[in-house]
């Protein structure tokens, strides 16, 4: 079984210190939401996990199952078995969805699937998803409404098979086609207790479509509170008023 462990991590973005003592294990099988107001730092705990290069590390820890996630390149971190889903797809003409799936693949297991056998699981994966076959031909993010983006992000979870998934879902521009999406998505995923999901959302509506086992309220680049599903109906009702006074 699977653990992510964050331990007092630190993390700055062009010398301004943004993350300021983050603790949070996420085990296979669970799923944790990261919820907070816009600008506390919940997409800074995404990209640090990542490893992208903006994001200074400045004290504390990632293990993935004991293992020194902050040491490994970004091909290294998948390969570990850590996805995340970028808050903003790039575009990538020229490479259509089926080709950019199966170098993902390939880059995760270090071997290239065989083709039959791609084809075999792509199909399965979009068709779990109500993906038209016409998708997986098309140019990667090239017009992919929210809803799109959303499917394709979760065909992403179906063919890689993560130890830990982090959902960076954007503050906006999600409509009920997408939210359905990824709820359906992840309550599938959690369904094999695999996979551990990290959750980070600003509002609370897709919360009544996946619960989480645990949430974490974030202000200030740091968790202020923590609690079971109850927490984000609290949230829903009250906003994060009561937070942001504190962390200013
Ligand atoms: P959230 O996802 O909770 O809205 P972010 O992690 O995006 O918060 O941002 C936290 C703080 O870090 C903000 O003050 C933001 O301006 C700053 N920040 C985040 N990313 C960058 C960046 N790439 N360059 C400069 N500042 C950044
Ligand atoms: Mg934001
Ligand atoms: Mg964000």
């Amino acid at each position: 079984m699977s653990t992510l462990e964050i331990r007092d991590l630190h993390v700055a973005v062009e010398d301004k210190q943004i993350l300021r003592g983050v603790d949070l294990t996420v085990r296979a099988g669970e799923t944790h939401a990261i919820m907070g107001p816009n600008g506390s730092g919940k997409s800074t705990l995404a990209y640090a996990i990542a490893g992208h290069p903006k994001y200074t590390i400045t004290g504390g820890s990632v293990l993935l199952d004991g293992e020194d996630l902050l040491e490994m390149s970004v091909d290294e971190r998948a390969r570990a078995g850590l996805f995340l889903a970028m808050q903003y797809p790039v575009e990538v003409p020229g490479i259509s969805v089926s080709n950019f799936l199966r170098s993902a693949v390939t880059s995760v297991r270090g071997e290239a699937p065989k083709l039959r056998e791609f084809a075999k699981d792509l199909k399965a994966g979009m068709d779990a998803l109500s993906i038209d076959p016409a998708f997986a031909q098309r140019n990667l993010n090239e017009g992919f409404s929210g809803g799109e983006k959303k499917r394709h992000e979760i065909l992403q979870l179906e063919l890689l098979k993560p130890k830990i998934a982090v959902l960076d879902e954007t503050d906006s521009g999600l409509d009920v086609d997408a939210l359905r999406v990824v709820s359906e998505g992840i309550n599938r995923f959690r369904g094999t207790g695999d996979t551990g999901v990290l959750l980070i959302t600003h509002y609370t509506r897709i919360l009544r479509y996946v619960k989480p086992d645990f949430v974490h309220v974030f202000a200030g680049g740091r968790i202020v509170e923590e609690g079971g599903p109850e927490l984000a109906e609290k949230l829903e009702a009250e906003g994060y008023a009561a937070y942001t006074k504190d962390a200013a």
